[in-house]
């Protein structure tokens, strides 16, 4: 969600905060600012809409000064327009403020501020942080903004910059992410690395509770007593063309297509080919602790729950450990039961996800082990967490996630064998396991080939209104996967469901407008899936199949058949859903939609 910059050092402050904005705007997308120290003070400019209007506005009247902040908006309080776009100041102009998370007492804040005789002109909920500042005692701009945090329920992110001392930014932490770039004499602030890494590979994270200072002559981090905390200097091992669109018109697209290399960095170093397991350094889990293992618990939203869902068909079927599967939203607020002893996987891209993150807090405070399996190094899950394992699929910028939805499975694989090997599986069936997934990657390729075939197929749907997924076991979270991929960015509405479920409802909206997308790979339950497909035919359902190559000729049954690499069960979501990723974007980019920023949507949901 929203994407905070910040730079202090000997250039131009304004170029530096668009170019992060920009390298941001995956994040959060409805307005955007900037607040920099000029000569004459603290000069903003902002506007709704994206950081292409701000950069032309900044181009026609410039702002000169070394020192700023920046934000690009994904609002939770109050409509997106210029006047709720941040930076907020405070009645006297003199303290600007971005921020990310949201203030749950801004209510009663802004009541009781008002009768201070604070002003107040926006609906957000950012602007009583400014006011709160104003309001507070302290020597040093630090010093003020922890006073006011002391009044504030809620999470941010947030960076400071006040007039009336010059030269230094202050920022502060509390459940929003946010990072400190440390270049040669100069500093940035990012809510993530992806803007700071044309400037600098140094990165420190920040801790819930922490406060930086930077100035030119350093940085500094502090707790709310004032007290200095070490943080550690991280470099990142990102490079700048994973973060550039390339010969791609869409990142989405070149995260598709990136797949089989994707794959193989989940993979890389973890096939043990002779012992038949997974080397998984990081997860911090004995081989008494696999055994005894009694339940697990995996906490995720959106994609990620859709890879947890396949998650669980792995782990159960490879390692014996029952698996439930938790919305992580529903997780956080319910009384977790039968937690000790219980592992809690925890999903996310970012490892950021609000979510997620309370979801894996609760379930720790109730007793449980827990672990993250997480794209983004060093986020906050990965930092949290008892152990995990790193998908290291390289930054994923598109919104709609893909390149992470296959090697979360990829990693769930890993896992399940890794466990399945504590647990009896044996040294032939390891090693036949590892083999298969080494092929993985060269799979994903070969699905692609077929991106033609799906271009022209798009072109005859891309006016449909509606869709319904159908697949069983575990294409089950595939069909719910490919449906939300489609909504995301197409905006048409679509159901996954499971395809035997459909006749106990579903199966009465079908009729010749209603294209069915049924996932049907060589499995056990293929036979029953064809029965399904049976049954729309029946009622004048239009069909599109997904099979594995060596299925046969559906043609007689379905309208089009879309055919991937057979594998074996396990391994078949990481390359039925291509189709499905491939499908949704085309249909999508043929509408004219920009699918990389799909509307409402954010990256990296920070907010509960
Ligand atoms: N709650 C703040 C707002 O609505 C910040 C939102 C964000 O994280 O972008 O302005």
């Amino acid at each position: 969600m929203c994407g905070i910059v910040g730079y202090l050092g000997p250039r131009d402050a304004a170029p530096i905060l668009l170019a992060g904005l920009t390298r941001l705007e995956y994040r959060g997308y409805d307005s955007a600012g900037v607040a920099v120290q000029t000569e004459s003070g603290l000069t903003l400019r902002k506007l709704a809409g994206r950081i292409g209007g701000l950069k032309i506005a900044l181009g026609r009247d410039p702002v000169t000064g070394s020192c700023g902040i920046a934000h690009t908006r994904w609002a939770t309080h109050g409509a997106p327009n210029e006047r709720n776009a941040h930076p907020h100041v405070d009645c006297t102009g003199q303290i600007a403020v971005v921020h990310n998370g949201i203030i749950e007492n801004a209510d009663v804040l802004r009541t009781r501020l008002e009768c201070c005789g604070h002003h107040f002109v926006t609906e957000t909920d950012t602007e009583t942080l400014a006011h709160l500042i104003e309001d507070a005692d302290g020597p040093t701009l630090e010093s003020r903004v922890i006073a006011a945090l002391t009044h504030v329920e809620g999470t941010y992110g947030l960076a400071v910059i006040a007039a009336g001392e010059p030269d230094k930014i202050v920022v502060a932490r509390r459940g929003s992410p946010v990072l400190l770039g440390v270049g040669e004499q100069e500093y940035f602030v990012a809510s993530d690395a992806s803007a700071v890494l044309e400037h600098t590979r140094s990165v420190v994270y920040l801790d819930d509770g922490d406060i930086a200072v930077l100035t030119r002559t350093g940085y500094h981090v502090i707790d709310r007593e004032a007290r200095v905390q070490t943080r550690p200097v991280n470099a990142l091992d990102w490079d700048l063309e994973q973060i550039a669109l390339g010969e791609y018109s869409h990142f989405m697209l070149k995260e598709i297509c990136e797949q089989p290399r994707t794959l193989q960095e989940t993979l890389r170093g973890r096939l043990l080919f002779a012992d038949g397991t997974a080397r998984l350094n990081g997860l911090n889990l004995t081989p008494e602790d696999c055994r005894t293992l009694g339940r697990i618990v995996i906490v995720a939203c959106g994609t990620s729950w859709h890879a947890g869902l396949a998650g669980r068909h792995i782990i159960e079927a490879l390692a014996g450990v029952p698996v439930q599967v938790e919305y992580a939203s529903e997780f956080r607020y319910r009384q977790p039961v039968g937690m000790p002893g219980a592992l809690t996987i925890a999903i996310s891209q970012s490892g950021e996800t609000a979510d997620t993150l309370e979801a894996l807090r609760a379930a720790r405070a109730a007793g449980s082990k827990v672990i993250g399996v997480v794209n983004v190094v060093g986020s906050t899950i990965a930092r949290e967490a008892d152990g995990g394992i790193y998908l290291h699929a390289g930054p994923e910028i598109g919104v709609a996630s893909t390149k992470a939805f296959t090697s979360q499975i990829t990693a769930l694989l890993l896992l399940g064998l890794y466990l399945a090997r504590h647990r009896g599986l044996s040294l032939g069936d390891g090693r036949k396991m590892v083999e298969q997934l080494a092929r993985l990657p060269d799979l994903a390729a070969e699905a692609l080939q077929i991106e033609g075939e799906i271009k022209a197929l798009a072109q005859s749907y891309v006016e449909e209104r509606n869709a319904l997924y159908l697949g069983r076991g575990i294409n089950f979270p595939v069909a719910l996967e490919g449906a939300l991929k489609l909504k995301e960015i197409s905006y048409i509405h679509a159901e996954g469901y499971p395809a035997a479920e459909m006749k106990h409802g579903p199966i009465a909206l079908i009729d010749q407008d209603m294209p069915v997308i049924f996932l049907a790979p060589k499995d056990a339950v293929y036979p029953k899936v064809i029965s399904n497909m049976q049954e729309v035919k029946a009622r004048g359902g239009r069909i599109i199949a997904i099979t594995s190559k060596g299925n046969g000729d559906l043609r007689g049954l379905v309208d089009h058949q879309l055919s991937v690499p057979p594998s074996p069960s396990l391994l078949s979501p990481v390359l039925t859903v291509i189709p499905l990723q491939l499908f949704a974007y085309h249909i999508a980019a043929m509408r004219g939609y920009d699918v990389d920023r799909p509307r409402n949507l954010a990256k990296s949901v920070t907010v509960e």
